[in-house]
Formats: C-alpha cells, structure tokens, sequence
C-alpha cells in the first residue's frame, strides 16, 4: 500500500500493485464461497476433498479504474463472467453519473463481484449495486483497495446485504472528495493519465 500511494511510484509499478494487493482482497472475499464434498483417489488411498459449487460468478468492473482490477481477479476465477458499469462523477457534487452498462442477465445465485479501487463518497458503489440488484442480482460483494469512512458508512446504510472487502480505510474525505491520505486519482495513475 506504501508503495502505491507514493506519488513517484509510475504506472507499470503501480498497476502490479493493484494486481497484488486485489490477488489479497480476491482471497477473502472467496473465502465463503459455495463448496461441495468430492471423492478423490490419490495414487495411494480413496480420500474425500472439496470442490467450487458456485452456480457461476460475474465480475463487474466499475469503468474506468475499476479494470485495473479486473486481470488479477480474472486470474483467481478465470471462468468468471464479466459485466461492465460505467460511471463518471459530477467533479463538483460527486454525483454518479452512469452512462454504459453491459452486464449479463443474472441467472439464479450467481455472485457478483463488483470492482473498484476507490470508495470515496460511495455514490458510484451504491448506484453499481443497485442497477446488478435491478437485474436480478442476490449475492453480491464489493471490492476496493482504498476506502474513506463517509463511503463506508454510506454504502453499509444503502445496501447493508452487500459485504465490502477493502485493502485500507483511510482518514476522510477532502473537499474535492479525494480520499486523505488516499493515493490520488486511481483512474489516472492506473492508466498513465495525469
Ligand atoms: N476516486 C479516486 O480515484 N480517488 C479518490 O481519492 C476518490 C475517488
């Protein structure tokens, strides 16, 4: 995390930190996911071990920071869906603003997992969650790498079913709604945009 929000780290650091740090994040937020008992036979005896159950997963990346994200998580569930949100904010309001969705119809209890590096005011996270709920979306989780309290508090009070597993909680929000001492816009140190 030092390294990431360190304001020389450049791009290509910064991105195998993100795959890093979301590998970590991936590794809890799967911990409870559905399993079965199988039967196996090793070379030397019958013995009985545990395999996924889960009906399916989506990953729904939050455009545009959140697929920085998406490798190391299509790394952990390589047969993942993938549904895509995107959504801008309204820089003086921090209003979302969403203007894309391609997310596949939700079949049964399929889990969603919805990725994005910032939880800020949690605008953008709410509003992701409640357009996968109005899809037909039941088990869903939120991943980030950064989160402020107001956003944390925001997203538990709108959608308290939905779990957030986050890398760090920072101090607050400043009056741009940047996260402090957060690591400065993600989108942009992801993709090499300052
Ligand atoms: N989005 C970012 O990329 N950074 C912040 O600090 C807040 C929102």
């Amino acid at each position: 995390m030092a390294y990431m929000r360190d304001a020389a780290t450049k791009p290509k650091l910064f991105r195998e930190l993100v795959f890093e740090i979301t590998t970590f994040l991936a590794y809890e937020a799967l911990r409870n996911i559905r399993t079965e008992q199988v039967s196996v036979k090793t070379p030397v005896a019958d013995t009985v071990g545990r395999k996924i159950a889960e009906p399916g997963m989506v990953i729904v990346p939050i455009l545009r920071a959140g697929m920085g994200m998406l490798d190391a998580m299509l790394r952990m569930v390589p047969y993942a869906r993938v549904g895509v949100l995107g959504m801008q904010r309204n820089e003086e309001t921090a209003e979302p603003i969403p203007y894309y969705a391609k997310v596949p119809p939700a079949k049964g209890e399929e889990l969603a997992i919805v990725i994005d590096p910032m939880l800020a005011t949690g605008g953008s996270a709410c509003d992701a969650v409640a357009q996968l709920k109005k899809l037909g979306y039941r088990r869903i989780v939120f991943l980030c790498l950064v989160s402020a309290p107001e956003g944390i508090s925001n997203f538990e009070k709108t959608h308290p079913d939905v779990p957030v597993y986050a890398a760090a909680r920072d101090e607050r929000l400043n009056e741009n709604f940047y996260i402090v001492p957060g690591l400065g816009d993600a989108g942009d140190r992801i993709f090499g945009t300052l």
